[in-house]
């Protein structure tokens, strides 16, 4: 687990285990606000332990940003805190866990199945959430695309946006929205940023700040253009899947060592297909319009 400080108050854990996952404390007069945990017990146990030890005040708040287990699977250790997500978050977890119930009937459990849960406590649905703590306001602003219940965190004294999965080094959207992301990342430009913290990867400061938040517009327009361009010239899925490798979409093949290939390529196949569909829906009203007439 690697350790940096953002700005006097406010700490980022990443990762070293999974995907430069990362987790984030923002220290205020009266306790700490925790904002996800990380993927395996033992670097939230480390984080946890680190945070215990600073002598400014305990843990008060954990904040899960979304439900995914690399952003969750520590909720487990950290005691009586007070737990808050959004509305969507609490309950997809409460499906989960009534999901895995029914499997173990029919087979072992795998590693992280075996984790116990932790549901969130507080929840928001309609709008957003302010969270004022010992001088710090916390402002939870959903923005629904990667997933449905995605949330981020922007903190109003420091400038500082902890974006989650709503930033990474190449959005995803596949168990999500990309329409939804699109326009969840354009309200990201509204925000006075200095600092966002990634939910994978690194830091980014502010003069990269725009420009990332550009860079993965871009990623989502480019990829609906030259599918859009693809599919009206006839051209299959695989066809698509070969001529539009990741660099031609603007975005480097190296991030997150290497996984943000993937994540591409799944991106394209969801893309794909939902746009096929679309396009069979739209072709219906045309085939009842010939009816009529
Ligand atoms: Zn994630």
């Amino acid at each position: 687990m690697r350790r940096e400080r953002v700005s006097d108050d406010i700490y980022v854990f990443t990762s070293d285990l999974y995907a430069q996952v990362t987790a984030t404390a923002v220290i205020t007069a009266e306790g700490i606000v925790t904002i996800d945990t990380l993927p395996f017990p033992e670097e939230t146990r480390a984080m946890v332990a680190f945070l215990k030890g600073l002598g400014r005040g305990p843990i008060r708040y954990l904040i899960n940003t979304h439900w995914h287990g690399d952003h969750t699977n520590g909720n487990f250790l950290f005691g009586n805190v007070q737990l808050i997500c959004h509305q969507l978050c609490a309950q997809t977890m409460v499906d989960m866990i009534n999901l895995k119930a029914s499997r173990a009937r029919d087979k072992r459990p795998s590693e992280e199945e075996e984790l116990p849960v932790r549901v969130p406590d507080i929840t928001f649905d309609e709008g957003e959430m302010c969270l004022h703590l010992g001088g710090k306001s916390l402002q939870l602003i959903p923005s629904p695309g990667h997933t449905p219940d995605s949330i981020v965190v922007y903190i109003r004294e420091d400038k500082v946006l902890l974006a989650a999965d709503t930033m990474m080094p190449l959005p995803y959207f596949v168990g999500g929205s990309y329409r939804d992301f699109l326009n969840s990342l354009k309200g990201l430009l509204q925000l006075n940023i200095d600092t966002i913290v990634q939910g994978h990867g690194e830091v980014l400061l502010r003069g990269e700040v725009k420009e990332a938040i550009q860079s993965n517009i871009r990623y989502l327009t480019i990829i609906q253009q030259r599918l859009a361009e693809m599919i009206k010239a006839g051209q299959s899925l695989e066809e698509a899947l070969r001529r539009l490798d990741i660099e031609s979409c603007g975005k480097s093949r190296i991030s997150l060592n290497g996984m943000v290939q993937d994540l591409h390529y799944a991106n394209l196949r969801a893309l794909y297909q939902e746009m096929t569909q679309s396009n069979d829906r739209s072709a219906v009203p045309d085939r009842q319009l010939h009816q009529r007439v």
